[in-house]
């Protein structure tokens, strides 16, 4: 990571435009800091001009990246961002990604789309050049701009409209060859969020719009991340909510003090009682001992078809609208609202139930359709079924897992309670498996000549975003406190006048050595009063700060360090040697040790 000679640059050259202000359109720390720290500049919603200091982190982490893709065997390419939209109509999702995907016609009229990712482009490419086993396996990446026309773009580059991606695409014979390159990712993925000093997670994720088998993210923990995962210490499952698996519950225990031994549901009038919440202070009983009903419309590809779904969770869950999905094949929800539902079931929303619902197709959540008996509305308004049992009062129509799971509840694996996080999604590996080569028809012939799809894999990491998971997790109320690995420039050199003569030279001399040495060094030559130095580089976030002033006049500078402030005096004499010593130390802090993430793919993740 030496920047070589050329990597030193003085402050009053630099276009580094500082803000004292908190930008009032940041909602976020990392947004705040990459604006207020010169690093990014907003151009429309979403879009973001970086900077120097910017574009020379946003490097630092793709240099990282590319050296672990290459330690794989990863071959870099350069793929375009404008494709055909015939591509994506042969694929499939043309119509699944919908709005977001962006949109343009060429002079001709010819329809095209900005690249979000490249698994039609990798797909095309290997239909037209790979015919044989031979040229089997093979993983191809590619850094760059990637387009997704966000609906709410927020928090700086954490959801942006452009930003900058690594996507990698694994090319194999067979579900073997694609679970081995899919291994080898994972390493390369571990080492990569390891070297950039997050604090990171990987779990079991939902495939969304990409499709195919099994997917894992890796998300980096924050407070302000929308990713929210859960864990289990004792075993080691862990996944996003969207994906978290709902215990399947014992029967007894859903039956819970809520059968009564009754043989059949109880009609009770229940004036004014319209939620949950009424439910349960009417009858003074548990909201785990009642249910719900939710109606959404679903619609679904290719032709648009929607129809009226019900679905059936217990009254103190929330729905899972992924599984939902999920279950039904549908390639978006959307809530119904209370005069679609009177029309088409003529239930009225707070009294709707599943005992002879109508109407709409009903799906129960296995938690309901597992045993218990529950409270549920009668299809009339202020009217109340006690009581009622999945399989003995109504037909639960599909049975699927689609509660939410959070904190606190059972692990799906082994019971133990989970524990939860909220964190950004900086990297997402699919194991596709031949879900684009059978559509788009990339076949190889095997040695006896047979005709085979390719299994392919796919791997994302988002650079930008990433970038801004680092700076979550490392910052101050000062400014960013970068870790050494993906730092700007390491070392800033801040002589301060202070009365004393000689500070500028002897400020020059080292930046000069330094800059020799191939340390990547920032000279802050700014006529500037040194608090205003101080405070700016501790905004830039410089991991090491030396400053020549006071203790000149015994042949000394001052050495401080950003993450925790420790201050010592070294000599002058030797202190290039003695810093370009420290910035390979803190280089060396984020390297994992050798082996690490190189575990086997079914190891728990961390
Ligand atoms: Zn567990």
């Amino acid at each position: 990571m030496w920047g070589g000679a050329g990597a030193a640059v003085r402050m009053s050259t630099l276009l580094a435009p500082t803000l004292r202000e908190v930008p009032a359109e940041a909602e976020t720390e990392s947004h705040r800091l990459m604006l207020r720290a010169g690093l990014m500049r907003r151009l429309a919603a979403g879009i973001y001009s970086h900077l120097p200091l910017g574009q020379r982190a946003i490097a630092k982490v793709e240099a990282i990246v590319r050296q672990e893709m290459d330690r794989q065997g990863a071959q870099e390419v350069r793929l375009p961002l404008v494709q055909p939209e015939e591509l994506w109509v042969e694929s499939g999702r043309s119509a699944k990604y919908g709005e977001e995907l962006w949109r343009l016609k060429d002079r001709h009229g010819r329809p095209f789309v900005l690249a979000p990712t490249h698994e039609e482009v990798v797909t095309d490419l290997a239909r037209r050049e790979i015919s044989s086993w031979r040229q089997l396996p093979l993983i191809l990446y590619h850094v760059s701009n990637k387009y997704r026309d966000e609906p709410r773009p927020r928090a700086g580059v954490m959801r942006a409209r452009e930003f900058v991606m690594k996507d990698a695409y694994s090319l194999d014979r067979d579900r073997d060859g694609l679970l081995a390159a899919y291994a080898r990712m994972r390493a390369a993925y571990a080492r990569v969020f390891t070297r950039c000093g997050l604090d990171w997670r990987v779990v079991e994720a939902d495939p969304g719009t990409i499709g195919g088998g099994d997917t894992l993210e890796f998300v980096a923990l924050a407070d302000v991340g929308e990713a929210e995962i859960v864990w289990c210490e004792a075993c080691g499952y862990a996944a996003n909510v969207e994906r978290a698996e709902g215990a399947r519950p014992a029967e007894v225990e859903a039956a819970e003090g809520a059968d009564g031994g009754a043989a059949g549901p109880v009609r009770i009038h229940t004036p004014g009682v319209r939620t949950i919440e009424d439910l349960v202070a009417f009858a003074g009983i548990p909201a785990s001992a009642t249910s719900k009903i939710l109606f959404l419309w679903a619609e679904y590809a290719p032709d648009g078809r929607r129809e009226l779904v019900a679905a059936l969770v217990r009254g103190d869950r929330q729905l899972n609208e992924i599984k939902l999905a999920n279950a039904l094949g549908a390639v978006r929800l959307g809530m119904a609202d209370r005069a679609d539902v009177l029309a088409q079931t003529g239930a009225p929303v707070g009294s709707a139930g599943p005992v002879g619902l109508r109407g709409a197709r009903l799906l129960t959540d296995l938690e309901v359709a597992c045993g218990g008996a529950f409270a549920i509305g009668a299809n009339q308004e202020d009217w109340h079924l006690f009581w009622a049992k999945a399989g003995r009062d109504f037909d639960p129509g599909q049975v699927a897992d689609l509660r939410l799971v959070g904190a606190g509840d059972p692990c799906p694996r082994c019971g133990d309670a989970l524990r939860g996080a909220n964190g950004v999604e900086v990297g997402h590996m699919f194991a596709l498996g031949a879900v684009y080569s059978q559509a788009m028809g990339a076949l190889y012939r095997d040695d006896q000549g047979r005709s085979h799809p390719i299994e392919m894999g796919c791997y994302g990491i988002g650079i930008t975003r990433t970038l801004a998971a680092v700076i979550e997790r490392h910052h101050d109320r000062d400014g960013i406190v970068w870790p050494f690995a993906v730092a700007p420039y390491h070392v800033a050199v801040v002589p301060v006048a202070a009365g004393e003569d000689g500070t500028r030279e002897a400020g020059e001399r080292l930046y000069a050595e330094l800059r020799g040495a191939g340390v990547e060094t920032v000279l802050d030559d700014r006529d500037l009063r040194p608090g205003a130095k101080f405070k700016d580089a501790d905004l830039f976030g410089w991991p090491l700060r030396v400053t020549v002033g006071r203790t000149l006049r015994d042949g000394a500078v001052e050495l401080r360090q950003r993450r925790g402030g420790l201050t010592e005096r070294i000599q002058l004499g030797g202190a290039a040697a003695a810093i370009r010593a420290r910035v390979a130390a803190g280089l060396g802090e984020t390297e994992p040790p050798p082996g690490h993430g190189s575990q086997a793919p079914d190891a728990p993740g961390w």
